[in-house]
């Protein structure tokens, strides 16, 4: 049987609100955004079920951009612009074993600093005072990764680091093949055994 991106969607929102749980258990009932948002560190959730992989990366935009106002120069919109390719290639982000025989079937990345370029004619109305300075923003990837020799995936290797040297650290939780796993990746550990 394949498993539908739903089901595979549903099981990262549950990993997600797992850990989130985790972080504020002291705080009682009280409401906190998912993320924390440290600059430096990102979380990755990540589901193997057979051939089909998920990856979500949720990131402050600082780690991958180096900013994160709204980009309103034009050096600035030419960076988004290159940060969304680049994610939109992730192939290269996360590396299978070749006899996994994986491929990227679909990224889906959201954030609002990738909103802005369009619907946005009406430029008289906009004063932009530096007010979003000290504002924080997050940057969201779903990566959808199909392996068709499923028996050969025993691991990824996450190249995000190199990639992106403003990230030192990704908090990891992931559903593999042999069960839950958790922990910390950086530069150096960079690699998720299954
Ligand atoms: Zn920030």
């Amino acid at each position: 049987m394949r498993p539908t991106p739903f089901i595979i969607g549903s099981l990262l929102a549950v990993i997600s609100v797992a850990s989130a749980a985790h972080d504020h258990d002291e705080h009682g009932h009280e409401h906190e955004s998912l993320s924390a948002h440290e600059h430096g560190v990102g979380s990755l959730n990540l589901v193997v079920d057979g051939g089909e992989v998920a990856i979500e990366l949720v990131s402050p935009a600082n780690n991958l951009l180096g900013f994160e106002h709204l980009p309103a120069s034009k050096a600035d919109k030419a960076k988004v612009k290159a940060l969304q390719a680049q994610l939109n290639d992730a192939s290269s982000l996360f590396v299978f074993p070749a006899a996994a025989d994986c491929s990227l079937e679909e990224v889906e990345l959201s954030s609002p600093l990738f909103e802005t370029e369009d619907g946005h004619e009406h430029e008289h109305e906009h004063e932009h005072s530096d007010e979003s300075a000290e504002s924080h923003a997050d940057i969201q990837a779903h990566f959808h990764f199909n392996c068709t020799q499923e028996a050969a995936l025993d691991q990824i290797q996450v190249a995000l680091f190199s990639a992106f040297p403003g990230t030192e650290r990704l908090l990891l939780q992931a559903i593999g093949p042999k069960g839950q796993q958790g922990g910390e990746l950086t530069a150096t550990q960079n690699l998720i055994r299954f």
